[in-house]
């Protein structure tokens, strides 16, 4: 496995379990550093479900800690996934990966519980008091206990006590094929040098181009060059260009990335006790304008988890990639009686050349507060294509025999857009399956 994410530990698992006798995590960053993005996460698991009592057996105790639960959370069949997934990117998400995607992802977040993931109601990321309720955004209600930071120590735990090996200070560089084109292992780089490690298969959970400027500039353009980083500084594209060496069919929006509203000031990398916290994703509520006063998206379009992962972009190419987001004193501590941040009310503003299509009431009560954001790249769309057994396809649309990718790697999901909390589904989806037929190899 290449990569120690949510993604190449969950497919280190998946090999463990399919009978895989020895399996070698490769990792780039120490051991104080480990975890990839995985580890900054919010640890949101976006899945499929009939009703809310499928979730009980995920999260046993949640009406303890949050009375009436249950009862709160709206069921979130294939179907609604399904569209959602559509809706946000316009139709481009690739059929076969949705399906797969989609179709796996409840029995794999089931599987994730079966091999030690605790998980809990996402409160602080999913739930909104309206009166003396708490409303559950559809499909994303449930994270991973103490989020990103928890999964990913749950996952080193899991995996260490199936007898993974994991090398830290370990980068993968290049990838070696026998002369009939299979792939015989990786050659790294670590502290002795450069040597090869040899393997039956090779799982490529390295994570996309998020973090590497020249990339950015390259496929992204201007100013993404001068994105802040959300998460890791070690994703910079590595797998993607290893595998595209050996003719890897590139595959998805490779001008496209995930990024969100964070703190104007936030550091230029993910910070690794703040982790998610830098996201500033209360916009619905009030005003957004740039550095010159001009409003520039339609802040009610939709729910937060539909338009949050497009707007860091939206706001990186206005003047100085800066805005400001302001509200006044009737939306803090959440909202005032007559507004309900759950339904689109469609209380829309008349007469605007740019409408707020929601949630739009008048900021008309003081003390009013602004807080400065900029676009923070979170992870790049452009990866791989890989077929049902997340084996990566060659540009004579053959497998490379060998040779699987799984999590940000995978391209052809997302578009322009994304639903909160679907890259760890994917990610433990195709890493499972990566893993799985990578045991079988
Ligand atoms: C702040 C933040 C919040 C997020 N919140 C959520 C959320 O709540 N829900 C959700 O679904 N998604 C969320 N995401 C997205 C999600 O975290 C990622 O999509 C997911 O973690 C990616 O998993 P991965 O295993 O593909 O990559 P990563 O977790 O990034 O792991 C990739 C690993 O590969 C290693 N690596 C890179 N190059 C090499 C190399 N050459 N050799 C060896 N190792 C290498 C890296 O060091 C890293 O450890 C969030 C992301 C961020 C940054």
């Amino acid at each position: 496995m290449v990569g120690a994410g949510n993604a190449a530990l969950a497919a280190a698992a998946s090999a463990r379990e399919q009978g895989a006798r020895r399996v070698v995590v490769l990792e780039k960053a120490t051991r104080e550093l480990r975890g990839g993005n995985t580890h900054y996460s919010g640890g949101l698991l976006r899945f499929a479900y009939d009703s809310s009592e499928d979730l009980r057996s995920l999260v046993p105790d949640a009406d303890k800690q949050v009375p009436g639960f249950y009862a709160g959370v709206e069921p979130y069949p294939r179907e609604a996934f399904r569209k959602d997934l559509l809706r946000v990117t316009e139709g481009r998400t690739d059929p076969e990966l949705a399906e797969i995607l989609i179709g796996r992802s409840q029995d794999t977040v089931r599987w994730m519980a079966r091999q030690g993931i605790v998980m809990e109601p996402a409160v602080s990321l999913s739930a909104v008091r309206v009166g003396d309720i708490l409303k559950w955004s559809p499909g994303a209600v449930i994270r991973a206990r103490h989020e990103g930071v928890g999964l990913s120590a749950m996952w080193f735990d899991i995996v260490e006590a199936l007898g993974v090996e994991v090398r830290y200070d370990t980068s993968a560089v290049r990838l070696t094929q026998d002369a009939r084109g299979r792939v015989t292992g990786v050659v790294v780089r670590d502290g002795e040098g450069f040597h090869e490690v040899p393997g039956k298969a090779v799982v490529l959970g390295c994570g996309g181009f998020e973090a590497n400027p020249e990339w950015r500039a390259r496929y992204l353009g201007r100013p993404w060059d001068h994105a802040k980083v959300r998460g890791t500084r070690y994703n910079t594209g590595d797998g993607l260009r290893m595998a595209m060496e050996i003719g890897a069919l590139p595959h998805g929006q490779w001008t496209g990335c995930h990024s969100t509203p964070i703190d104007a000031s936030a550091p230029p990398h993910g910070d690794r006790k703040l982790t998610d916290k830098t996201n500033r994703l209360s916009y619905m509520y009030g005003v957004l304008v740039n550095v010159r006063g001009r409003r520039f998206f339609d802040e009610g379009e939709d729910f937060q988890f539909y338009t949050y992962a497009k707007l860091g972009g939206i706001i990186l190419n206005e003047p100085s990639g800066v805005a400001h987001q302001i509200f006044d004193s009737k939306v803090t501590g959440l909202l005032e009686g007559r507004f309900d941040p759950t339904i689109r009310d469609g209380l829309r503003t008349k007469g605007l050349e740019l409408p707020k299509s929601n949630w739009a009431q008048r900021l008309d009560t003081p003390p009013f507060m602004a807080y400065p954001v900029t676009g923070g790249i979170t992870f790049s769309f452009g990866g791989l294509r890989v077929n049902e057994r997340a084996q990566v396809i060659t540009t004579s649309w053959t497998p490379v025999p060998g040779l699987y990718a799984c999590g940000e790697m995978v391209g052809g999901l997302f578009h322009t857009n994304y639903p909160g909390g679907t890259g760890l589904v994917s990610g433990a989806v195709f890493g499972r399956l990566a893993g799985a037929h990578a045991a079988g190899a």
